[in-house]
């Protein structure tokens, strides 16, 4: 009997393992994700069965007594860990998008297993040998292999593989010490935005509609301190200290690996290459950007000067940081004479998405069309199928564009799957979401915004980079690219949305009646208002980043004093008393709490590529075949395969113009 029961619970089990939809073969059309089928209860055997598999494959490939070869490390890792690919994909991708508890709860549980993971991948000596055999040897390969193996080669050594014991222990040490420090950094911050609610009385994400709207500049300078100190109370939830120690561990950890500092170890990998570049890039824009942004306090002044006439101003005032926002509305009006509410009505969510497509369709050649009966994660996202002119699949997109309670606010591009050759040698198609929140919840039409146009733009923008790939290995396809080259195509993408031939595609009324040519016309003068000062607070908090990572290891972090090196760094930069970064040090939680430090000038570099790009299609006509044909072959195609600059000189037949970037802004003529 007790045998009997055994084999019956053994049976069960492998049933229950059976019917895990992350263990199977997904054999429906286009290979989607069965979310109908994945349960909860589905994630941590999946994850338990994914760790075993690619275990077993890592095994397969140290074991292997051949002589390390292109095929037999790399290009056998990158066809490694399937199970895993399956389960990430769908997991993290819900994390933020349809984020029940159930879904956090796992994440929560899983996070540890699957960093551990990674940390047996990235430290494990025999596997790295076997990659430097292979990154020495690299005369053979061609660039698309290179590119995978000097990738893959960077993160064994950027996680201190070559290090002695003691070298490595202390990595770990200081790893284990930064996130515990993000982490803190993080919640100090949470803490001081709720502070900052309470004292005056809207959320933080509502503090660029007070400073707009406001009309009692007392309260409005109220705000302005309230916003611009928060973690730097000397309470406990301040930010210096928590700062200065991660800036102390990065510094070490650079050290560790042989950099002065950590902006160059960060940026070794990345288009810039050096700290000094970007600098160079950074003040050739902050000189013209204050230039512009003086001219914007003359015309302000004007404004202001009439309400001291008026007495709504005490005399004397002259414009301060808290007046800005809501002087500069007042200009606007007066000089673009601009009402979204004339606009939002030709700018109905569905059509701009039809909109977004037609462009791509016109440039690149694709098809897009609706697919219906796809097993999709929520009710509220919709999918299409494209396809080449001669009918093969490019992909599957999901667009989930509204808002919900349980999706992280914001917009992104995500991959449920990676484009890539299989084992078999099939093309596999990449399964591409975009989800955003837009327009208001009361509004059943969804009319969006100028700048919710550009967002739709901008995230397609991405998914068209995702979407076109042409590559052999999933870790350079697509999107898989340094951080400062990852916006380019979106940021490209965002062109289009108001050129007249697209917005005739699209814009259209509940009457069927197409946007205005004047409409059109102010849109566009619209789009270069008020651009000195948010390129200056823009570029002024990328340099107080890059000066942060500057500093080296002998730095007297015990007597730091944040406010004057802060103070110091922006009289360097040129900063007008008018204008603070977008962020001060003890709030800036891209660089101390999520990933862009010695990043956050990505977006403007990226920028540079974009504008350059598009000029040049103005210059030969914005649907110039020949142009977009060259452009997406020598350009958008290749991923990460090769160094993007090399591919956009292969594209330009020269070096982008910085001054596109400053032309495209208004900034200069
Ligand atoms: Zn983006």
């Amino acid at each position: 009997m007790k045998r009997v029961l055994v084999f019956l619970i053994t049976i069960m089990a492998i049933t229950a393992c059976n019917k895990n939809p992350f263990l199977q073969k997904w054999d429906n059309e286009y290979a989607f994700p069965p979310f109908d089928k994945i349960k909860t209860t589905d994630y941590a055997p999946a994850v338990k069965a994914g760790i075993a598999q690619q275990e077993a494959e890592l095994k397969a490939i140290i074991d292997n007594k051949e002589t390390p070869t292109f095929e037999n490390v790399i290009a056998a890792y990158e066809l490694s860990g399937d199970i895993l690919s399956k389960v990430n994909g769908v997991l993290f991708n819900l994390a933020e998008s349809d984020a029940t508890k159930e879904i956090l709860d796992v994440v929560d549980t899983l996070t540890p297993v699957l960093t551990e993971h990674e940390d047996n991948i990235f430290m494990n000596k025999d596997f790295y040998n076997k990659v430097a055999a292979v990154f020495a040897d690299s005369a053979s390969l061609d660039r698309e292999q290179y590119m995978v193996t000097k990738k893959l080669y960077n993160s064994f050594v950027r996680n201190g593989v070559a290090l002695d014991d003691a070298g490595q222990a202390k990595m770990r040490e200081i790893n284990k010490q930064l996130a515990i420090l993000a982490q803190k950094f993080g919640n100090n911050l949470l803490a001081e935005n709720n502070a900052f609610e309470k004292e005056i009385g809207v959320p933080v994400s509502s503090y660029p509609t007070f400073m707009t709207t406001c009309t009692d500049r007392a309260k409005r300078e109220a705000a302005f301190k309230a916003y611009s100190s928060r973690g730097n109370h000397d309470n406990a939830n301040d930010n210096k200290a928590v700062l200065l120690e991660i800036m102390k561990l990065r510094t070490q950890k650079a050290a560790l690996l042989g950099f002065d500092n950590s902006a160059d170890f960060i940026l070794a990998d990345k288009m810039a290459h050096d700290a000094k570049t970007v600098d160079t890039f950074l003040a050739s824009i902050m000189g013209p950007a204050v230039g512009k942004a003086k001219e914007e306090v003359v015309a302000m002044q004007k404004i202001m000067d009439e309400d001291i006439k008026a007495g709504a101003v005490e005399a004397g005032a002259k414009i301060q940081p808290w007046d800005w926002a809501y002087y500069a509305e007042k200009v606007r009006k007066a000089q673009y004479d601009l009402d979204e509410n004339q606009t939002k009505p030709y700018f109905r969510l569905e059509n701009v998405r039809n909109g977004v497509f037609k462009a791509a369709e016109k440039l690149y050649g694709v098809h897009i069309t609706s697919v219906s009966g796809l097993p999709v994660y929520n009710p509220e996202v919709k999918t299409f199928r494209l396809t080449n002119a001669d009918g093969s699949l490019v992909g599957i997109f999901m667009a989930d564009y509204l808002p919900r309670s349980i999706k992280r606010g914001g917009a992104w591009m995500t991959n449920f799957r990676e484009q890539y050759v299989d084992a078999e040698g099939n093309d596999v198609r990449p399964i591409i979401a975009n989800v955003c929140s837009l327009g208001q919840p009361d509004d059943s039409l969804h009319l969006l915004t100028i700048d919710e146009v550009q967002t739709v733009f901008h995230e397609f923008g991405h998914a068209l980079h995702g979407f076109l790939t042409k590559c052999r290995y999933k870790d350079v396809s697509g999107t898989n690219v340094a951080r400062d080259f990852v916006e380019t195509f979106s940021q490209f993408n965002e062109n289009w949305a108001f050129q007249p031939e697209i917005l005739a595609t699209y814009a259209f009324n509940g009457d069927g009646q197409v946007i205005p040519d004047s409409l059109v016309v102010k849109i566009n003068n619209s789009l270069k208002f008020n651009q000195g000062f948010m390129t200056s607070e823009l570029c002024a908090a990328s340099i107080l980043d890059m000066k942060w990572h500057e500093l080296t290891s002998d730095t007297d972090w015990a007597n730091f004093d944040v406010a004057a090196f802060e103070s110091k760094v922006c009289k360097d930069m040129g900063l007008i008393d008018e204008i603070i970064p977008r962020y001060k040090s003890t709030y800036f939680n891209h660089i101390f709490n999520s990933g862009y430090n010695a990043g956050y000038y990505s977006y403007l570099w990226a920028e540079v590529l974009d504008k350059d790009a598009f000029e040049y299609f103005v210059q030969k006509g914005i649907f110039n075949p020949e142009v977009a044909k060259s452009f997406k072959e020598t350009f958008l195609e290749k991923g990460g395969s090769e160094e993007p600059m090399t591919l956009y000189r292969q594209f330009r037949g020269a070096d982008p113009d910085p001054a596109a970037l400053l032309r495209a802004r208004g900034l200069i003529q």
